[in-house]
């Protein structure tokens, strides 16, 4: 007897639209049948494994589950409202100070750009006074960071130096280990 309709009994079974008659017909096929039995019992232990936990979820775990969600999304939103907040502050501190650097740079149209639309000098004369203040500042910092780069180029050179005398140390250590071995032998 061909096992093909059986086959497709169970897939029906497993769908579960077997009609009763059918559902007789695939037991009585699958009590003579070894073959279709195994089939059978493997796909009735996957459906019970698969369709066990989604039958009746406890309410607890369901509830838990949800809260759980929420919380998630909740921690997502936040997140989200820190980064764009982040985003903000940076992105308003670089235009900033980019705008501070072209006023420091462009000092002298800024001044003269202020008296033009009648800004009283006093005023203009101080903001141009900040302005070269931060000139200076600027420059210390150039010669400052400057200074540093010839420090740490100075240290470069100087660890360089130290691990190329540790490592020809240590070739000429083993040179000498291998002379006196050779000696021993030779003694020996
Ligand atoms: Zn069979």
């Amino acid at each position: 007897m061909s096992c093909e309709p059986f086959e497709i009994l169970m897939m029906k079974h497993m769908d579960g639209d077997i009609t009763d008659i059918e559902y007789k017909k695939l037991k009585k096929h699958i009590d003579e049948c070894s073959t279709c039995k195994n089939e059978f019992d493997t796909f009735e232990n996957i459906c019970y494994e698969l369709k066990e936990p989604l039958i009746d979820p406890p309410l607890a775990f369901e509830t838990e589950v949800m809260k759980k969600l929420e919380n998630l999304n909740l921690y997502n939103k936040k997140l989200k409202e820190k980064r764009i907040l982040a985003a903000y502050f940076i992105s308003s501190m670089l235009f900033s100070i980019l705008a501070i650097c072209i006023a420091v740079i462009y000092k002298e149209h800024v001044y003269n750009f202020m008296i033009y639309i009648n800004i009283p000098l006093g005023f203009a004369s101080n903001i141009y006074g900040l302005l070269e203040r931060i000139a200076v500042f600027f420059d210390i910092a150039s010669t400052f960071i400057f200074y540093l780069n010839s420090i740490f180029v100075d240290m470069l050179y100087l660890l360089i130096g130290l691990v190329s005398i540790i490592f020809m140390s240590k070739i000429y250590e083993s040179a000498q280990v291998a002379k006196v071995r050779k000696n021993s032998k030779k003694t020996v």
